[in-house]
């Protein structure tokens, strides 16, 4: 079985941070911060293989 691959999304406005899934986080980059709106980037998700 194969686990979702999630990232951990920081948002760099109000600082929530949220675990999110690849469709998640495609919807992220479009759309902003889904707490308080913010334009965020690419580099605001982790990638998931940080040790
Ligand atoms: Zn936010």
């Amino acid at each position: 079985m194969t686990s979702p691959r999630t990232h951990t999304f920081v948002c760099p406005e109000c600082r929530r941070s949220i675990e999110v899934d690849e469709a998640m986080r495609a919807t992220l980059l479009e759309t902003g911060c889904v707490v308080c709106g913010a334009p965020i980037t690419e580099g605001d998700i982790a990638d998931p293989q940080t040790a």
